[in-house]
């Protein structure tokens, strides 16, 4: 029920009782009023019988009381007078006339007990006040009764009945009881009527307040009051629009600013606050989440951060991310619904060799099929009805990697929705990622050498206790390889240095088509490499620096002064068989090929202890 109406309701329920008591209680008083006159009328009637009657007897004129009766009861306002004598007066003077026998119950009731009557009956359709009042023996004053009555005091000696007509007296005080509550009545009225007028402002603007701060609550701050009047419940008005342009403009500068540093604008409408809220959220969480992976030592720690953040926080089940390399345009799987080891799982596999397949990748813009079905012909979908959309994370202006997350078309516009928020952790991986891809380039190219591509000794050093460690774990061998081409001096006198540099790269081109991806080669000085073959006993690896000699001695090196063909002598050794450290096996190794260069080059020699003698010479 509405203020205004539980208001008016208890006004009315109050003013309807004082309406009702008043009545009541006039009604009452009138009656009361009404009652008392026609008793003291009664009285009056009674009294002027009784002295009349006392005056005739002293006057000797009693015989002739019945006209003096009867005219008593012609008196205006009374119906009848009736005297009644009592047992005492017939005694003593005898029954007197017919009319004074005592017939009524109540009359002869009045001579037993001396005890008055007034009650009103109803006579003939009439309303009658009707009076039996005891004339009772007194020897007070002179004459007095005992003077001609033998009686004792207080004897009754008779009663008069006075009837006096009531209807009109009662008619007139419904009439009166009427116009009071008739008075009352339009009384309470007009106090409802002011009391509606003076309490509708305050109701309205009540209803209004409560209406604009629901508003409020949902996040809608568009609401205003309207001010209804100039006292305290307008003022509350004002102040509520004053408090709603505050929440309107700070909430919009601050969705303004989170959407600047988001990246897109946050539509109207929804719950302003609470949207703004979780955007505001986001960003902390998005800035932390830069805090972290700045920390993160490796660009795939990152990535398993980016996956971790679609599975847990956005509960993206399905999704890929891939990396775009920037030297070959290839693209690799960091992630496939949170496996790093997956490949390439919902897209044309072509990507993977051709990035520019990958439309994200192309245009280093989001593709996003939930709203365009079909944009790109490369996806794959995981199940009938799949759909995705296509992420890049931008660096330097070109896509560096690509995020793709699936969802079923129907719960398309619902992924749709992530897609800003996931926008703001890629921004924010973006840079980090680059300065990891940079950072590992740099030390990729420190670790390199720049004219064959081959690791470096650098990087054997730093290498060395990640191998060892590796290969004892899994207890599997690796074989070490030293290869230096036979004569390499005269080429460098024959055909000059530059022929060298090119005999020098054919043969790094050589060793690295010969070795699988778990392999390295290492250009240990300036005509001498270094093969470690992981997981390769002796066998296999003599196999392999067998097909390498062949190789190199069956290629022909074109110069512009000719073909040119070279031989390599290569030792063997092998860890942890020959030695249980890599500096011995590599030593081991290299004796092994200063025999293979002492038994008349281009061979292969596996290293054997009797080629080390105990004073450490060979
Ligand atoms: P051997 O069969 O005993 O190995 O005879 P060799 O002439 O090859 O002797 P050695 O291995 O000692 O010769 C190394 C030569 O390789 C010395 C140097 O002139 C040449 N060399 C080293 N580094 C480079 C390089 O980067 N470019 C060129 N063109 N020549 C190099
Ligand atoms: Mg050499
Ligand atoms: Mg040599």
């Amino acid at each position: 029920m509405k203020l205004l109406d539980k208001i008016l309701l208890v006004s009315a329920i109050i003013l309807a009782a004082l309406v009702t008591v008043l009545t009541v209680f006039t009604a009452l008083a009138l009656r009361q009023f009404s009652l008392y006159t026609a008793e003291r009328h009664a009285r009056s009637v009674a009294e002027t019988v009784k002295v009349g009657l006392t005056e005739s007897m002293i006057n000797g004129t009693i015989k002739k009381r019945q006209q003096f009766l009867v005219r008593m009861s012609g008196i205006p306002g009374v119906n009848e007078v009736r005297v009644a004598r009592g047992p005492a007066v017939v005694n003593q003077f005898g029954p007197g006339l017919a009319s004074e026998d005592a017939v009524h119950h109540d009359v002869k009731e009045v001579l037993a007990t001396g005890r008055e009557v007034f009650e009103v009956i109803e006579t003939n359709g009439e309303l009658v006040f009707h009076a039996v009042i005891p004339y009772v023996a007194s020897d007070q004053g002179v004459p007095n009764c005992l003077q001609c009555h033998i009686v004792k005091a207080g004897t009754v000696l008779g009663t008069v009945t006075v009837d006096i007509p009531f209807t009109e007296v009662r008619n007139q005080g419904i009439v009166a009881v009427a116009l009071v509550s008739l008075a009352v009545l339009v009384a309470a009225l007009v106090a409802l009527a002011l009391l509606r007028r003076m309490m509708r402002p305050l109701s309205e603007t009540a209803r209004a307040v409560q209406e604009v701060t629901s508003q409020a609550v949902e996040g809608n701050f568009a609401g205003r009051v309207l001010r209804r009047s100039s006292d305290e419940v307008g003022d509350i008005a004002v102040n509520i629009n004053h408090l709603m342009e505050f929440l309107q403009r700070e909430v919009s500068t601050i969705r303004n600013r989170v959407g600047e540093l988001m990246g897109f604008q946050i539509k109207e409408g929804g719950n302003q606050l609470v949207n703004t809220t979780e955007l505001v959220e986001s960003l902390v969480e998005a800035s932390q989440f830069k805090q972290a992976i700045e920390e993160d030592q490796t660009k795939a720690e990152i990535y398993q951060r980016l996956a971790d953040m679609l599975q847990k926080k956005y509960a993206v089940e399905r999704f890929s991310i891939y990396e775009v390399a920037s030297s070959k345009n290839r693209m690799t799987a960091m992630s496939i619904d949170g496996d790093a080891n997956a490949t390439c799982r919902y897209c044309d596999p072509q990507v993977m060799v051709d990035a520019n397949f990958c439309r994200a990748r192309r245009t280093g813009h989001e593709v996003n099929a939930f709203s365009f079905p079909g944009l790109c012909t490369m996806f794959r979908p995981g199940a009938e009805g799949d759909t995705h959309v296509c992420l890049p994370i931008n660096q330097s202006g070109s896509a560096g990697a690509v995020v793709q997350i699936l969802a079923a078309r129907e719960d398309g516009d619902l992924a749709s929705l992530l897609v800003p928020f996931v926008n703001v952790y890629l921004r924010e991986a973006g840079p980090v990622l680059e300065a990891k891809r940079l950072m590992e380039h740099l030390r990729e190219n420190s670790l390199r050498d720049p004219m064959t591509g081959l690791y470096n000794r650098r990087f054997l050093e730093d290498y060395v206790g990640a191998l060892i460690s590796s290969s004892q774990r899994r207890k599997s061998p690796f074989t070490v390889l030293m290869l230096d081409l036979d004569f390499f001096k005269q080429v460098n006198d024959t055909h000059g240095h530059e022929a060298g540099d090119k005999v020098i790269k054919t043969l790094a081109d050589i060793l690295v088509r010969s070795v699988r991806g778990s392999d390295f080669a290492v250009r240990y000085g300036g005509e001498e490499f270094l093969l470690v073959l992981t997981d390769t006993g002796m066998e296999p690896a003599l196999k392999v620096a067998e097909k390498i000699r062949a190789e190199v001695e069956a290629t022909k090196v074109p110069l512009p002064s000719g073909i040119l063909q070279k031989t390599i002598s290569i030792g063997v050794a092998e860890f942890p068989t020959d030695a249980d450290t890599f500096w011995q096996v590599v030593k081991y190794a290299d004796v092994a090929l200063y025999k293979a260069k002492a038994g008349g080059r281009n061979r292969v020699v596996r290293f054997l202890p009797e080629m080390w003698d105990a004073t450490g010479s060979y």
